[in-house]
Parts: C-alpha cells; structure tokens; sequence
C-alpha cells in the first residue's frame, strides 16, 4: 500500500463519531422508532450506554447485566437520579437497576423487556456461553426486539495495527457471512425475523468489506403471551442485583401531591399580584373596583380567557384576598397534574391555606402590604 493511500484511510477510518457512540446512537434511534418501555442491556459494561438511554422518555424500566461486576460498579452512581430530578419529577416512572451474572443463564429478573440490546457482547463469550445465549435471550427473556452487534472481521484489515481480533478478550471475530448464517439460524429457531445492518461505513471503492460492526435486528414473530410469559417459566433467581434506583415521578403521589402545592400557590401568587395591582388602581372607581382586569402582561392573556365566569373572579373580604380553586384549576399546568378538579382539592387539603368553604385559596392583604 503506498504511503498517501495508507493516510487516506487512517483519515477515513477514523470514525467520527467514535465507532463506540455511533453504535449507541443506533441504540437510541431504534428505541425513539419503537418506543420500548422496558429495555435490557447485556453487558454493559461500565452503563454508558444506559447512561444515554434514561434519557428516552418513553423507557419505564431499565436493566444492566454483566458478568463483571468491577466494571458495572466504577461508574453506575452516575445513574443515580440527580438534585434536578427530585425539584422537578418526570411525569414518567424510571426504574435503573443493575444485575451481576451471566447471559448463559436465566434469570426471572429478565422477564418482561420489549427490547434487548447485546452490543459487543457475543465475541466476548466462550464457546459453551454462546451454545446457551440464544436460549437465553430469545428462547427465555422472549423481547419484541433483540439487538446484537459484533466487529466484522472482513473490516480488520483497513484498521492499523490489528493483527488477529480487535480486542485481546475477543474469543472469535466473525465476517459477515458467519454472522448472518448464525442470526438467520437463530432468529429461524426462536421464531424471529432479523435485518442486517451495521455503523462505521468503508471505504469508497472498498464497500465489499462491509460495515466495520455489523448488527443485527431481530423482531419476534409471534406476540407477547402476558401474564403467561412469567408464570410458564418459574426459574430461580441467580443474579445478584448491585444497584437500583427508583427515580422520582409524578406517577408517585407523594412527588404529584408536592409539584401541585408548589404549582397552586405559584398559581394563586401570580392570580393576586395581578388582582391586587388592578384592585388598587381602580380602587376609588365603584364600577371596576374589585373586578379583575388583566393587564397586557405576558399573563394576561391566560388570565383574561379563563377568568370570564363570576365565580372564578378573585375577591376581597376583610383583610384577605381570595383565589377562587376553579380559577387555577383552569392554568393548564395545574389541569395537567391533576386531570380532575376533585383530585386537585384532594391533593392540597390541609396544606394550602383555603376559604371556609374549602372553594378558594386565602392570602391576607396586609402580608402583601408588608411585603412590598
Ligand atoms: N456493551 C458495551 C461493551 C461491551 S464489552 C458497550 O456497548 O460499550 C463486553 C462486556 O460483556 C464486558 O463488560 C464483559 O464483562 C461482558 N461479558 C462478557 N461475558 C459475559 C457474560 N457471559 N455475561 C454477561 N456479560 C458478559
């Protein structure tokens, strides 16, 4: 190979993005195609990507395995839910959770996931482990979607200084041929259909060498049997689980009840600054006094369409100032937590501070006064 041709291709096959994050991202894309709720990533590794996909908001339930836990264990406290994630709870439910052993056994743990992803996974297994793998993952977890790359050896040659296998704990490296006979025999066995893809393209005028990983898509033939799929398949549970986080989620009415006490009162404050600056400026006009007038405000607009009934204006009584309930009910972030308005009145009971007959939030005015 002459020397310009060899930096060519030193320059070409320096993937951009890295290889590593273009198989990830083939992870993502599929994930936001199908929207799985629950995915599982056999080994894993150090999470990174699990670390990309709790991002996905359509994923519910997430799972690590791998067979070394060292690896799993450096890096997983970054999974853990952040400060942000507990001010402000996901309207969805996440739960991470990380398992060490291995993908020749089972595990009831890994019943019931819509996607399984095994990426640089098969080449790292010994003879005996890759016999069980396909029971395993297609015979047992049983997913809609199984996702599986691994190098093309094919490839090998364009990349400097690889002599036998990309990686020294690589038992085997397939070309593409070996590959496909194997998925087309697996996903024919299991009951599955499987695509060939790949990321990391060759070079121009190489295009016979195939993409640098090849992947796999398998799609299960046959649907989803329920609740069946786990009590047709009692297996005892052999991983050990390292770490587990449940993430914070509106589904759970302790952070729901929170985010709506924060939203009313937010809702009310900004209600009454309104209210209270019409108030005492038309203070000494009988006509307008105490009506509510929005002003050209940025919530004004809001303001103006939802307060068209009598009984949601805000009114004054002594010295408080009152926000009638159905008033920020109708804000659509306090409609949307909710959905009914019997739930936002069972959720802030006893914790805003209402009229007698619970129909309106209560500030005092001269709290107001002393504020300004
Ligand atoms: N999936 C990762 C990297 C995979 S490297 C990524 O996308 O970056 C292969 C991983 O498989 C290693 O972490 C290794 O510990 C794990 N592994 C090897 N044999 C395994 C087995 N039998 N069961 C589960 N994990 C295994």
């Amino acid at each position: 190979m002459d020397q310009n041709f060899q930096e060519e291709l030193t320059q070409i096959i320096k993937f951009k993005p890295p290889l590593h994050k273009q198989r990830h991202q083939f992870v993502k894309d599929l994930v936001e195609k199908y929207k799985p709720k629950k995915v599982a990533d056999l080994g894993c590794a150090d999470c990174s990507l699990l670390r990309m996909l709790k991002f996905c908001s359509c994923i519910e339930v997430l799972a690590g395995l791998d067979i070394c836990a060292n690896v799993m264990q450096e890096k997983m406290h970054t999974l853990s839910p952040l400060p942000v994630d507990y001010l402000q709870p996901s309207e969805r439910s996440l739960t991470v959770t990380l398992h060490h052993g291995s993908v020749a056994h089972k595990d009831p743990c890994m019943l019931g996931f819509d996607l399984v992803t095994c990426i640089e996974l098969i080449e790292h297994l010994e003879e005996p482990e890759l016999k069980k793998f396909p029971e395993v993952v297609f015979g047992f977890m049983a997913p809609s979607i199984v996702v599986i790359s691994t190098p093309n050896s094919e490839f090998n040659p364009l990349l400097p200084g690889v002599m036998l296998h990309r990686h020294p704990d690589h038992k085997f490296e397939w070309n593409q041929a070996q590959f496909q006979s194997w998925a087309l025999e697996t996903a024919r066995c299991y009951d599955y259909s499987v695509e060939f893809t790949g990321v990391g393209h060759p070079p121009t005028g190489m295009e016979k060498a195939g993409f640098c990983t090849q992947i796999g898509v398998f799609i299960r033939k046959y649907p989803r049997t329920g609740e069946s799929v786990q009590s047709e398949k009692p297996t005892e549970a052999v991983y050990k689980t390292v770490f587990k986080a449940v993430y914070p989620s509106l589904k759970d009415e302790k952070y729901l009840q929170n985010a709506v006490i924060s939203e009313v009162i937010f809702t009310a404050q900004i209600i009454k600054h309104h209210f209270m600056s019409k108030h005492q400026e038309y203070g000494d006009d009988p006509e307008r006094k105490s009506k509510f007038q929005p002003s050209m405000d940025c919530f004004s607009d809001c303001l103006g369409k939802l307060v068209v009934e009598k009984n949601m204006e805000p009114f004054v009584s002594g010295n408080e100032v009152y926000i009638p309930l159905a008033t920020i009910f109708s804000f659509p972030k306090v409609n949307r937590l909710c959905g009914t308005f019997e739930k936002l009145c069972k959720l802030i009971a006893g914790k805003v501070t209402l009229s007698s007959d619970g129909s309106a939030v209560m500030f005092s005015i001269e709290h107001e006064n002393e504020e300004n």
